[in-house]
């Protein structure tokens, strides 16, 4: 009998080597200050989805085996079995972010800029 061909075939289990929690929405500059500090680690991303903030740490999974298969696949984490393999990061062409912030200076030039366009914004009133 052939087994069923699987979107995850070929895959590195990229969706294995990473966990994103959702953070807190930044408004001030402590806020920003904060995810700052997140991002100056290796292997942080922090992205915006759906108008929610995410933390993402890259670190593999101890469940992971050396040919990219889960070592407890009947008993993983409900949160493993909920998630689509046809809406991943692998299969779905239009799986991207809002914004996403790669390390502390990406996000330190964004700061500036929506600090700028508020002092703009702010000047506009007072006119
Ligand atoms: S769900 Fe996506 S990222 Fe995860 S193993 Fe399957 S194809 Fe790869
Ligand atoms: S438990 Fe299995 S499916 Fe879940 S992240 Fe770990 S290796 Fe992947």
């Amino acid at each position: 009998m052939t087994r069923e061909k699987s979107p995850c075939d070929g895959c590195d289990a990229r969706c294995c080597r990473y966990f994103a929690l959702q953070i807190d929405t930044p408004r001030t500059k402590a806020d920003f200050d904060d995810i700052r500090w997140y991002l100056a680690h290796e292997g942080t991303r922090v992205f915006v989805e759906g108008g929610k903030w995410f933390l993402e740490v890259a670190n593999p999974c101890r469940h992971l085996d050396g040919n990219h298969r889960c070592r407890i696949y009947p008993d993983r984490p409900r949160i493993c079995r909920e998630h689509d393999p046809a809406r991943c990061e692998r299969t779905d062409l239009e799986f991207a972010h809002e914004r996403e912030f790669r390390n502390d200076e990406e996000l330190v030039r964004y700061v500036a800029w929506r600090w700028r366009g508020r002092r703009k914004k702010a000047k506009r009133k007072r006119k």
